[in-house]
């Protein structure tokens, strides 16, 4: 499928400090590695959005578009980058018409899944009923999250929903639900950065990171 075309970062990713790239100073005591740099993880975005909207500009009905839906927090960066190259990516004089749509889910605490999801409806989402749906997620982990969130969409019963995710955990956890797109395959360690957070910090990090022992120390909950 689709996520073949995932970057895979292998399970030593290559050593690079941060003060080899910009950052914000307050940051600079709590990271150990640069997991993926911002500018990479751009770059992959473009490209993701190429493959979706060929694929989605197939099936939608030019009149109804496309139904994303922003899974809070940690997904705002990759939707809203997402998106936005998917509307600059129109082809054959044809435009994607996109709707954005906000659901929260919750299920991390420091840097463990709580095991239990909790998802959020901020916004009413009978709008959906009919329509291509694109649910566009963080990180795939366990896969909890996910199968929760395509349960609690399917009562609005929508035509098809797909699903991209900027990263894919490899984790014997997993329970077997993959995303359509995926941009990173990453090893099984706790990334940041990006709008991924540790306890609501470093979503202000422009690079995927890796916490150093200091950073859980200090920000643990
Ligand atoms: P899952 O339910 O698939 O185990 O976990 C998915 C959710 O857990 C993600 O949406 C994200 O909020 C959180 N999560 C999983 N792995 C990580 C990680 O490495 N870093 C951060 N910041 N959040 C993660």
């Amino acid at each position: 499928g689709p996520q073949k075309s995932a970057i895979i970062i292998p399970d030593e990713p290559p050593v690079l400090p941060l003060e080899s790239l910009s950052y914000p100073a307050h940051y600079a005591p709590y990271i150990s590695n640069v997991v993926i740099p911002y500018g990479l993880v751009l770059d992959r975005i473009e490209r993701m959005a190429e493959e979706i909207s060929q694929d989605l500009q197939a099936s939608c009905d030019p009149e109804e578009g496309l139904h994303a839906i922003c899974v809070l927090k940690g997904g705002f960066k990759f939707f809203t980058d997402l998106t936005d190259r998917m509307q600059s990516k129109n082809c054959c004089h044809k435009s994607l018409k996109i709707s954005s749509h906000f659901i929260r889910a919750k299920s991390y605490q420091n840097d463990q899944s709580t095991g239990s999801v909790s998802i959020m409806k901020l916004y009413d989402l009978e709008v959906l009923a009919n329509k291509t749906v694109l649910v566009v997620e963080d990180i795939v982990d366990t896969g909890h999250t996910l199968s929760k969130l395509i349960e609690h969409l399917h009562q609005y019963k929508p035509k098809t929903i797909k699903v991209a995710s900027l990263l894919l955990k490899r984790t014997p956890l997993h329970n077997g639900l993959f995303p359509d797109y995926v941009g990173f395959s990453v090893p099984n360690m706790f990334i940041v950065g990006y709008a991924l957070d540790y306890n609501e910090n470093f979503r202000d990090l422009k690079h995927i990171c890796q916490i150093s022992d200091e950073g859980k120390k200090k920000f643990a909950n």
